[in-house]
């Protein structure tokens, strides 16, 4: 059974007399597990659909979709599954008390793999959940590989049944399901050799593994330091060099470089970014591959006028990871704009030092560094430190922040976006 949330006025959820609090039981005589049996059964042109009002009432409606007719329907969010892995370096365990509850949540959730670019390890899947892999072709799917080879797989994920990766990406791909893949790198773990094993099995598989990121496992104060650690400077060197030369035969015989470093790689082997066009179309930039390039790129494709901002002093606040790059990308921005760009790179309060990605950082970090800036006209925060709901890590709202520090302040994507929306604002 899925329940309706939210039903938008003018759809056809509403014309049927659907309500929040509706109980959608079952379409064509199949029950309704979850969003993906809502999604796909109700694909069809023609159904017959089993829902139970909140009143109690059960209604059966025989549905022909009009063309162009959305349902309008907004389900509550699904149970999320929950990981079955122990990782050493589980973020999770890194968290200390008191931030937003959901991030304590270990998923591990292929169907939010699907939908939202998740990672999964694949190692909590049932029978019932493979056969609606296949039935609903979920492609492509957002896959944490680590490392192909099991025994070292089941160590690294500290699951002794964590099942054959390779035998459960070759069966879905020959089903026609797409990955997207990471490996996060673990110094001594699944580095080195390891990690060339691991690309040549993933390569093995052909087409059907779209994009690899090698990612340096990122720790913080509260990890399992006995147990885990990052990797150093030469480390990354030679897994950038590993990756290098994977992305030149990728590119030599399959026309796309297919494997990449995130950003975090090249910053700890302190080592310049590639350029740009080594990133293909970005296909993990959500997972901080490519970031700084696909930002400069954004910037520069942005047709949007920039205001010109003269005199005004605009702070630039992100983690001390991208500090140290932004300058790369204020730097265009003050020429068109001729406001003062000052970047701010941010140590993290909660989780220390090495946890260096503006996502992570708590909304008392922005205030703490905003305290006594009224010289300041504007100051830029990265949009993704939030969530839907405008809250930080720790829970502070956008608006708690805004009333708190002596200038104005406004979330940001890409800068170009909150600088042309500062023009009317
Ligand atoms: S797969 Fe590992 S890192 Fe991810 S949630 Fe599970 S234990 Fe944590």
């Amino acid at each position: 059974m899925v329940r309706v949330k939210v039903v938008a006025p003018g759809g056809l959820g509403a014309e049927l007399g659907i309500t929040p609090g509706t109980d959608l039981l079952a379409i064509n005589g199949r029950p309704l597990d979850d969003f993906l049996d809502w999604e796909f059964l109700s694909a069809d042109d023609a159904f017959v659909l089993l829902a139970r009002h909140p009143t109690g009432e059960t209604v059966e409606y025989d549905i022909e979709r009009p063309e162009d007719l959305p349902f309008g329907l907004e389900l509550d969010p699904p149970h999320i599954r929950r990981c079955a892995n122990r990782c050493d370096f589980c973020f999770v365990d890194g968290l200390p008390e008191g931030l937003r509850e959901n991030l304590y949540v270990r998923d591990d959730d292929y169907r939010l793999s699907f939908r939202y670019g998740n990672f999964a390890t694949l190692t909590n899947l049932k029978p019932r959940d493979v056969a609606r892999i296949l039935e609903y072709r979920l492609s492509p799917l957002y896959v944490s590989v680590h490392v192909t080879d099991t025994v070292l797989r089941r160590r690294y994920l500290r699951n002794p049944r964590a099942p054959d990766v390779m035998e459960q990406l070759r069966a879905f791909a020959a089903a026609g399901i797409r990955f997207h893949t990471q490996i996060v790198l673990q110094p001594g773990v699944n580095d080195g050799p390891v990690l060339e094993r691991s690309l040549t099995d993933l390569w093995s598989l052909g087409a059907c593994v779209l994009s690899v990121s090698v990612v340096p496992v990122g720790l913080t104060a509260h990890s399992k330091l006995q147990l885990v650690r990052e990797p150093t400077r030469d480390e990354c060197r030679a897994a950038i060099a590993i990756v290098h030369r994977f992305a030149e035969q990728a590119e030599v015989e399959r026309g796309h470089r297919w494997v990449h470093g995130s950003d975090d790689l090249y910053l700890v082997a302190d080592e310049p970014l590639p350029p740009a066009s080594w990133y293909g179309d970005f296909e993990q930039v959500e997972n901080g591959v490519g970031s700084v390039r696909y930002l400069q790129l954004r910037i520069a494709a942005s047709e949007a006028p920039l205001p010109r901002l003269d005199g005004q002093r605009i702070a630039v606040l992100t983690g001390t990871a991208m500090g140290r790059l932004m300058g790369q990308v204020t730097a265009p921005l003050a020429e068109r704009t001729g406001a003062v760009f000052e970047v701010v790179g941010l140590t993290n309060p909660l989780f220390g030092p090495s946890v260096t990605t503006a996502a992570l950082l708590p909304g008392r970090a922005f205030q703490a560094a905003l305290t006594d800036r009224g010289d300041l006209t504007l100051a830029l925060l990265p949009a993704e430190s939030v969530n839907d709901e405008g809250r930080f890590m720790d829970d502070l709202t956008v608006e708690e922040l805004a009333r708190s520090v002596p200038c104005a302040i406004r979330l940001s994507y890409d800068f170009g976006d909150a600088l042309v929306a500062g023009r009317s604002g």
